[in-house]
């Protein structure tokens, strides 16, 4: 049996403590918070998405980062596991569209109140208030943690599960890279993920609060493209944001400031080019005295029409019989690929997850267990591993926890 020290009383830490207890261990977990799971409470909406009722198979492709790293751990604690156990320790289940999961009350608080009841059923002993500022070892074994207040704990296994460097309010600042680095362990750097992102074009700004469903959003440098979706998106005071910009953020966070990102809106997504030609000829035909500024009406929501003369420099009053072939190649291409210049993502404040973290190299994916520090393990956020919406990143937190908890000799 060993003495177990649990660092962050998140998704993953308590999970992680769960299934140490389970196993026999002793095990004290250290939150620094007035409470454990400050985050989950904020998560889904309040509702919390806990999980993701899919496959294994089919998560991983909804992981961005490091889907490989996940396989052991995924199906050691999947998502139908991670169901059953929040239904056995108390709290009803509700799956709805997209597989996403969450309790039937509604209520994110229900999700901690099965974890809690699930360790206090093995005997985990929770400390709040409790900071711990490093990890102690002799010769790369694990001895204990010493704490903010100088106090220190002595044990022989640690899991560090201090989450990302997003909303720090909830607790989760990038305390654990800084762990990890003083055991000369790698840390990729980190970028606010699944983020809404700033524009360089101030024109859109006009269309604050406008949702488009069923766009196409692409992401390119010219040379590549690196993320091509369809979906719903908004336009915000900075730029956009929507479900489709927030996934979009995901796979280019790390790319800006190297590569200059551009996005295109296809507006029509569903229409070809040959086939939208046809519809504005037929409708210039069964419109010959309307005006430019109708025909950009009947194709785009009203706010959009108005960007779109601006930057076709035609005026809404032009004539639709007076339009020329020219100008309209230049408008299917603006309806096809309306650009957009992606100054940077927003910050970490909003970001839902983070990018980067603890290399998955340093961690032996089998057991959560550190390489080259004996008595370490590691597991959500805090790793260099983000995934999609849906209930992914907390299944994640889970299921690495849980392997982390069970993998302790
Ligand atoms: C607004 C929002 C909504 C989200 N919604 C969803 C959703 O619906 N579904 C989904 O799957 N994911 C969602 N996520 C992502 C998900 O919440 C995280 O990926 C997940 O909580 C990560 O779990 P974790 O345990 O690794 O980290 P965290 O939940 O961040 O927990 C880390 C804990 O460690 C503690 N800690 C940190 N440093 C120390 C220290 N030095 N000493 C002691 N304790 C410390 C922190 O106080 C914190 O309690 C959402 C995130 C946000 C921000």
């Amino acid at each position: 049996m060993s003495k177990v020290i649990v660092i962050g009383g998140g998704a993953a830490g308590m999970m992680a403590s769960y299934a140490a207890g389970m196993c026999g261990h002793e095990v004290i977990l250290l939150e620094k918070n007035e409470k454990l799971g400050k985050k989950i409470y904020i998560t889904g909406k309040g509702r919390c998405n806990f999980t993701n009722a899919c496959e294994p198979e089919d998560f991983l492709k909804n992981v961005v980062s490091n889907d490989k790293f996940l396989y052991s751990s995924l199906y050691t604690f999947s998502p139908q596991q991670m169901m059953d156990f929040i239904e056995e320790f108390g709290t009803p289940i509700k799956v709805e569209r997209g597989n996403r999961a969450f309790p039937v009350s509604d209520h994110a608080s229900d999700i901690t109140k099965a974890l809690k009841k699930a360790m206090d059923s093995v005997g985990v002993e929770v400390k709040l208030y409790e900071e711990v500022d490093h990890i102690l070892t002799k010769d790369n074994v694990v001895c204990g943690v010493a704490m903010k207040d100088q106090t220190t704990y002595p044990c022989n296994h640690v899991i560090l599960a201090t989450g990302g460097n997003s909303y720090q309010t909830t607790g989760s600042n990038g305390a654990g890279y800084e762990m990890a680095r003083k055991l000369q362990m790698k840390v990729k750097e980190v970028h606010p993920a699944l983020v809404p992102m700033e524009t360089k074009e101030e024109d859109i700004f006009s269309l604050q609060g406008l949702s488009l469903k069923n766009v196409s959003l692409k992401i390119s440098d010219g040379k590549r493209t690196y993320f091509d979706s369809f979906g719903e998106m908004l336009f915000t005071h900075f730029g956009i944001s929507g479900p489709l910009v927030l996934s979009a953020s995901s796979y280019v966070t790390d790319l800006l400031g190297k590569k200059d990102l551009k996005a295109y809106i296809d507006f029509k997504p569903a229409l070809s080019y040959d086939k939208l030609e046809q519809r504005i000829l037929r409708f210039v035909k069964d419109h010959p005295k309307n005006k430019m500024i109708s025909l950009l009406k009947d194709m785009l929501p009203h706010k959009v029409a108005d960007v779109f003369l601006q930057r076709l420099e035609i005026s809404g009053e032009k004539n639709l019989s007076d339009l020329t072939k020219e100008e309209r190649t230049e408008l299917i291409g603006m309806l096809k690929g309306f650009e957009l210049s992606i100054k940077k993502t927003r910050g970490f404040k909003e970001a839902i997850v983070t990018k980067g973290g603890i290399s998955v190299k340093e961690i032996n994916p089998s057991t959560m267990e550190a390489k080259n520090i004996k008595g370490l393990s590691v597991c959500g956020e805090v790793l260099d591993v983000d995934a999609l919406t849906g209930g992914f990143n907390l299944q994640i937190a889970f299921s690495t926890g849980y392997l982390a908890g069970i993998s302790i000799d």
